[in-house]
Order: structure tokens, then sequence, then C-alpha cells
């Protein structure tokens, strides 16, 4: 069932500079769900969740995402093409564009909050155009009780105009849509998209900025997750290589599935309050969590329904990045609240579609902070046109794109952290393997799963392990559930020539992308990269 409880308060947006009468404060799932409906912004799936379309945009776009150039963020934000300055004024200006645009809107308000533990706690309060879009904020931001709406304050403000397209010339925008950060007046001001990704990886960047540089916490784009003997396993990686996927386990308790921070006092916490999961080809049988959180307050995004109104997770016409958010205790079995102890494991995915990278391997203190800082995944081809061979993707700290300040400042706290909480590092390749993409196979996801399993429960400390060659990660040689052949990606490659050709290509793009970090890196770390 739906939540449905009756808020009485009345609020106005005046403050904000919105002029709007026609004002929702806090309304239930079920009223949105609704709404959204009536409005013919959304269908109901079979499932009972909600379907829409997001627009013209269906993912992130990370070249119209801005911080602005103020006293706070100056001298500590790593400028560049990934967090690029934006005015103060322009920003001032446009701003009452966004808000004198809104101001004749029905607007849907809600307040929230971001991370579980309380002393790190950030109240946000979202006003969105779209209904569909508030209910996101209700699925992915944690909900505060009745109680606490009475006096309720927030730290930070999203202000989310899907409908409302900048003039890039006067505004000093890059096209029609922005996302901008401004840490001075706490406003993360999203135009222009109604991709709702926008609205949650806008809080979490301003968290990676706050948390660091106010509260001494490492904030990472990881999912995390507890097992019965209370042991935390934190899973980083870039997109689609597995974060919600594997951290979905019955056997263990969800922390997270996406953003976390870990504490000076050795503590694990969840910044949001729901999970954003991949819906590509997804079935029943292999992530039976996921497929059954997708009832009644869960939004599908940009998926096909047949005319039962069934879903066809195998049709990507729309976009190859299908979506469902949900609260996260549409899964079974969760830590309450979403807080776990240091991490005994820590796992590295990537999805390498070369098939170079071992299934699992571990990793020394170097090699943990080389790869972490390289953040290699690959992208794969089929989506753009005219790309046939995939591609290296090196992002930072496996979250580039939403790191405000350089990324050895989250190295070097990470590789503290681990040193002190003597945490095994292992990598985890759930991309290619038996050749390349186009070749080869993606990794059997029960091998993964089997994988993770055998390291969590310690059953990989027993056995013998292999160096790679080329790569110098450590890899073993056998493990319970898994065919002995795939844990050594060579022998999975018919042509022994075309896999070490494609292992050097592989360890000289590892290289090039390190060079800017050389300077700043100690041997150690240096040693942590390919041997060749
Ligand atoms: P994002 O940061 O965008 O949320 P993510 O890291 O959470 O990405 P997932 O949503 O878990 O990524 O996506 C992984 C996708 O890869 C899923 O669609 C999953 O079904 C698929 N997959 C196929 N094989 C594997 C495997 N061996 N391990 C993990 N995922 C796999
Ligand atoms: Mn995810």
């Amino acid at each position: 069932m739906l939540a449905n409880y009756q808020i009485t308060k009345s609020i106005s947006l005046k403050d904000y500079g919105i002029n709007s009468t026609n004002v929702h404060y806090q309304l239930s799932p079920k009223e949105l769900h609704e709404i959204t409906l009536d409005k013919n912004q959304g269908v109901e799936a079979s499932s009972g969740a909600l379907a829409v379309n997001t627009g013209d945009f269906t993912g992130r776009s990370p070249k119209d995402r801005f911080i602005v150039e103020d006293e706070e963020t100056r001298d500590k934000v790593w400028w560049g093409d990934i967090n690029i300055p934006f005015d103060s004024k322009k920003f001032d200006a446009l701003y009452d564009k966004v808000v004198d645009y809104l101001s004749d809107k029905e607007l849907f308000v809600r307040d929230s909050y971001a991370c579980a533990d309380e002393n790190y706690r950030l109240n946000i309060r979202v006003v969105n155009e779209y209904p569909w879009s508030n209910l996101f904020a209700y699925n992915m931001f944690l909900r505060p009780e009745l109680e606490e709406l009475k006096d309720f304050k927030e730290d930070w403000i999203v202000i989310n105009a899907p409908g409302f397209q900048a003039d890039p010339e006067k505004d000093g925008t890059r096209q029609g849509n922005f996302s901008i950060l401004n840490f001075g007046k706490k406003i993360a001001l999203i135009g222009g998209s109604g991709y709702t990704g926008e609205i949650k990886k806008g809080i979490f960047s301003a968290l990676n900025f706050i948390l660091p540089v106010h509260k001494n916490t490492l904030p990472m784009h990881c999912s995390a997750n507890i097992g019965p003997e209370g042991d935390t396993a934190v899973f980083f990686g870039l997109s689609g290589t597995g974060k919600t996927t594997l951290s979905a386990d019955p056997k263990r308790k969800l922390i997270g599935d996406d953003e976390h921070g870990w504490t000076k006092e050795n503590t694990i916490f969840n910044f949001e309050g729901g999970c954003y999961a991949k819906v590509i080809h997804l079935s029943e049988e292999n992530e039976p969590d996921i497929f059954k959180a997708i009832k009644p307050g869960a939004i599908l995004e940009n998926v096909i329904l047949n005319d039962k109104g069934e879903v066809d997770f195998s049709d990507i016409s729309v976009t190859p990045n299908t979506r469902v958010s949900y609260p996260i205790d549409h899964i079974n079995n969760i830590a309450k609240p979403s807080i776990g102890e240091n991490p005994k494991n820590i796992f590295f995915l990537t999805a390498d579609a070369f098939g170079v990278l071992p299934p699992i391997s571990k990793l020394s203190p170097g090699q943990a902070a080389y790869h972490f800082m390289s953040g290699y995944t690959a992208k794969v081809a089929g989506t753009e046109a005219g790309i046939n061979e995939p591609q290296p993707n090196f992002s930072a700290c496996f979250g580039a794109p939403f790191m405000p300040l350089h990324p050895a400042e989250y190295a070097e706290m990470l590789s503290k952290k681990m040193k002190d909480a003597n945490v095994n590092v292992w990598l985890v390749n759930t991309g290619w393997t038996g050749g390349a993409y186009g070749t080869g196979s993606r990794m059997k996801l029960k091998y993964t799963r089997a994988m993770i399993e055998a390291a969590l429960q310690g059953e990989l400390d027993e056995v013998s392990f292999e160096k790679h060659p080329i790569f110098g990660l450590q890899m073993p040689r056998t493990c319970n559930n898994v065919p002995f052949e795939i844990l050594d990606p060579r022998a999975t490659w018919e042509d022994k020539k075309a896999y070490d050709a494609k292992a050097m290509e592989l360890a000289n793009s590892f290289k090039a992308n390190f060079k800017k970090y050389e300077e700043n890196s100690n041997e150690e770390i240096l040693a942590g990269g390919p041997l060749v």
C-alpha cells in the first residue's frame, strides 16, 4: 500500500521569489501518482508502478553542470571541464528568470533530507514543476517523520524546472538546459531537463564538497551492505558496473545503492532513502529483489509497455538507460537506519569491455590507490552511431563528474581509511570474458555473485593466487561455484596473441591516463599500475 499521510500545512514560496498560489506541499506518493496520471504525464504499469518519460533528456548532461564561483568555492573546487565555473551575477539573473517562470505554475514542494546519520543530516526542500519529479524526490531522499515537518528548516533547496529553457547567449549556459550548484546560497538550480537523476546527483555533488571540507567525512560513489556477521561491504564503480545489482543481495542487509559517507567515527552512512536501478534486460530470475521492488510507489522511466501494461525490459528504443526509482524499503533485507560499521571488504567494480581484466583479483594498498585514482570502466558501443569498438573510460574516484575537489583529496582520505580499517580491496570485472565486446560475452551474474560471496566469506584467503603478467593483479586460482577456467582471463580467449595485444593496449591507456597524477603519487601508488 502507498503511504497516504495527511498534511495540512500550507506553504508560500515567496521567500524564494516564487509567487505561485497553487502549491502542493508534501503530497503522498499515491496523490502524486494519481495527479501524474490525471495530467497525462504518465501511465500505470501492470505492476502498479508509475511509468513516465523524462523527455529529451534520458540521462544526465555533464557538460551543462556548473558550480557558481564564489568565496566558498573559489580556492577549493578543482575547476576544469568537470567542474565548470559559473558567474555568480549570471546565476542571480538566471535564478530570477526561473522563479518567474515557476510563479504562474502549479508546483509540488517536498521537504526531505540527505544523510542517514543524524550528525551529518542535510535538510532539503525540493520545488518541482512536475508531480512525478516530486515523487522521485520522495523515493530517493530520506523521508522526515510528520513531527519533524512542523519546524522544518531547509539547509539546501533544489529548484527543478524541466520546462524552462535558458537563453545561452544571455544566461551564460551552454544550451537550454543546465544544472547549477550554488554553495554560497545553498541552491541547486535545474532547468531544461526532466531527467530525474539530475536531482539526486545534484545533492550528491553538493555533499561531495560539504562533507570532506566541513565534516572530515569521505563521500563515496558506492553501494554498501552488511552481512549476517555485521561485516560491511562497499562497492565502488561507474555507471553500469553493478553497484545497484550486486548490493541487492537477499543474504545481506542493504545500506544503500549509490552514495555513502565514511565518517571519522568509523561508520558508513547512506546519503539517500531510495534506489535508482537500471532496468535494461531486467529479469525476475537474475535480479529478483529489484524486480519485486517495481510495485506501487515506484517510478519507471523511459520504458516501453505493451497493451497489458507490462514492461518490455529488452526494449531500449527510448534509451538504454531505462530506470526505476523506489524507496529503499521496497527491498526486503535492509539496514535500519542505513548505517554500517567500517567496511571489511571494498570492491572496485569495472565493466571491462576489452575482456582483459580478471573477473576478481586482490589489490595491494598501492594498487588500490592506483585503481581508485584511475576509475576505469569501458564505454560500450551500440548506443552511439558510428562507434563499434568499446572505449576505455577513466573517471577518478569512480565518480569524477560528481567530485568538486581534486581527486587526490578523496584518494588520500580513502587510502588512510583503508589502512586504518585494514580492509581487503578487490577489483571485480563485471564486463567481458572470452574475448572483447563483439567476440566474448558479459560475465555471468551468477559467477560474479559467487566470486563476491567467496571474498566476503573469507574463502579466498585460503586459496593460492597467480599474478597477472601485465597488470600485476593477484588472481585466485580457484573459487567456489565458479569454473576455474574463467578466473584467468587469458585462458578464456581462444586467440592468446590477441589477448596479449588487447591487454597491452589497455595497459597503455591506463598509463596515458595516469600521467597527470604521476607527479603527486608516491612509489607505492606508481608501483600499483601496470607492470609494463
Ligand atoms: P549507476 O551508477 O548508473 O546507478 P550501477 O553501478 O548501479 O550504475 P547497475 O544498475 O547495477 O549499475 O547496472 C549493472 C547492469 O549490468 C545491470 O543491468 C545488470 O543486469 C547488468 N549485468 C550483467 N552482467 C553483470 C554482472 N556480471 N555483474 C553485474 N551486473 C551485470
Ligand atoms: Mn545504481
